[in-house]
């Protein structure tokens, strides 16, 4: 345990928890990292926090709580820290649970096709076990390294949502640590229950505000074998996201339906050397591609799906159709998950992550162009147009005007019947668009579940809700 130069009064809360998880699990004072105050959102304050504690078990977990909220001391919860939003920074006089060391596979159930987990699992360790047993864990937001525990308070997405859902489809049962130390399960090993208040959907998306999760339940599928990549480029942007809802309707089911633009194509392609094979003259001519990923248990099956694609995407105005080589469709996917990074790289200001009915892009898109040049903004796109999931660059130093433009991008989206966030969450990066923006009725609602899980507003302060700890 390490505690120099803290205040005396935060001596004896240090050694009461050193206590609970151990000496050697919590960490106070400088010897935190900085790596563990913060997560990977642009532009979201952060602070550091009285100590960071890593629990090995709910029973910890459970007694941290309870010392917390008997204190009054704010706690934020910590996945992996690759969150966008904001949401794992630690407040002022606060702190950090880390599940780092509950990273354990709990069970591989094959007979009711689920696995059970603790919170730091990570998915890329979910993914190497499971394709042993030629299963899939079906959600892939673009950063493996997160953790199961931070998927659910995020509700995750990611590129394969357009065929499999998100987190909340995927997560059938929870083990959850109330702010007292109450420990309770939600759902279980099964798809259906009528059976009160669906509390595992209540604490899914909550971004570590209600309850803190130890255990989660999460449903199986067989790992198709066979894969197809098609990449068309399109002369407009709203030839692409017009054919958006026609591939989604036509029945070949895909696993991922990408746009990307011609200002994100160009700085990927270059920064990581790809070459898709799209000649010159239409790289100089396209504005926007579509990729589309298929799947399927049967080659055959996959090869006509994928010469039906083609004949469509051809209708629908693409100026040509390639089916890209395994490695090369490896690249592409691994460097449109790698976007975030791009956009961080050339300095982008912030990236969003506003979701609308799919059908209603080319309309939002309409409103980003023409909200671009009042504001005099650079806005580069991609994101998962198969469910209406836009990711934006945006390039606005001057923070008064940025936080204008933002204003009224999520105004725009919010006006097309679609939300601020799709996957990336509110946060402390968003919140003040989203108490400015959302219905006054349904935020009085969300305070309310907030105090009746957390009466003393201990449970990560700051973020999605402006509701501070009492005394
Ligand atoms: C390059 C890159 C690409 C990304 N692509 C996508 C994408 O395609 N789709 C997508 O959805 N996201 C994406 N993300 C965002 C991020 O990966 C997800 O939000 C992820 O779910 C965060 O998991 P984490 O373990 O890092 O959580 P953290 O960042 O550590 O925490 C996120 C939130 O979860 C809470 N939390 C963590 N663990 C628990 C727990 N056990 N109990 C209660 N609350 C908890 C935290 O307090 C915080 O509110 C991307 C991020 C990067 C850096």
């Amino acid at each position: 345990m390490d505690a120099p130069d803290v205040p005396i009064a935060q001596h004896a809360l240090i050694a009461r928890l050193g206590e609970i998880v151990g000496p050697d699990h919590v960490c106070a004072g400088d010897r935190i990292s900085d790596d563990l105050v913060h997560d990977e959102s642009l532009t979201a304050v952060h602070h550091r926090p009285i100590a960071v504690v890593s629990p090995a078990d709910t029973a910890q977990v459970s007694a941290v709580l309870a010392l917390a909220s008997d204190r009054r001391v704010p706690v934020t919860a910590r996945g992996s820290g690759t969150g966008l939003s904001g949401a794992a920074n630690p407040v002022p006089g606060g702190i950090v649970v880390s599940f780092e060391r509950m990273d354990t596979i709990l069970e591989i159930d094959l007979d009711n096709n689920v696995a059970v987990v603790q919170p730091g699992v990570r998915l890329d360790q979910l993914d190497a076990v499971l394709a042993s047993y030629d299963l899939v864990y079906p959600v892939f937001p673009g950063e493996y390294s997160a953790s199961l525990g931070g998927n659910v308070a995020t509700n995750a997405g990611g590129m394969r949502a357009v065929k499999y859902g998100v987190t909340r489809h995927q997560v059938l049962g929870l083990e959850v640590v109330l702010p007292d130390g109450e420990v309770i399960r939600t759902g279980g090993k099964f798809v259906k229950s009528t059976t009160g208040y669906d509390l595992t959907q209540l604490v899914i998306g909550s971004e570590g505000t209600l309850a803190l999760v130890t255990e989660v339940i999460v449903r199986l599928y067989p790992r198709a074998p066979h894969q197809a990549t098609v990449l068309a480029p399109f002369p407009t942007l709203d030839d692409v996201t017009a054919a958006v809802p026609k591939v989604v309707a036509s029945g070949i089911d895909p696993l991922v339906l990408e746009y990307i633009d011609i200002l994100t194509m160009t700085a990927t392609t270059r920064q990581f050397g790809l070459e898709l094979g799209v000649s010159d003259e239409i790289k100089e001519t396209a504005y926007a591609y579509l990729v589309i990923m298929l799947e399927d248990n049967h080659l055959d099956d996959l090869g006509r799906d994928v010469e039906v694609l083609g004949a469509l995407l051809t209708d629908l105005g693409a100026m040509d159709v390639y089916v890209l080589p395994a490695a090369a469709a490896g690249q592409l996917i691994d460097a449109r998950e790698k976007a975030f990074w791009l956009a961080k790289a050339n300095n982008a200001d912030d990236v969003l992550d506003m979701v609308v009915p799919r059908a209603a892009i080319p309309k939002l898109m309409q409103s980003v162009g023409e909200l671009a040049t009042r504001y005099q903004a650079w806005i580069a796109g991609c994101g998962h147009a198969g469910d209406g999931n836009v990711h934006l660059g945006v390039f606005l130093a001057d923070d008064e005007a940025r936080e204008a433009l933002l204003h009224e991008l999520f105004q725009a989206a919010m006006a097309l019947g679609g939300a601020i966030s799709g996957e990336h969450g509110i946060g402390t990066a968003k919140r003040h668009h989203f108490l400015a923006l959302e219905d006054p009725n349904k935020l009085a609602l969300m305070r309310r579940i907030k105090a009746a899980f957390d009466p003393h507003g201990i449970m990560n302060p700051g973020t999605l809700l402006d509701v501070e700890v009492t005394p």
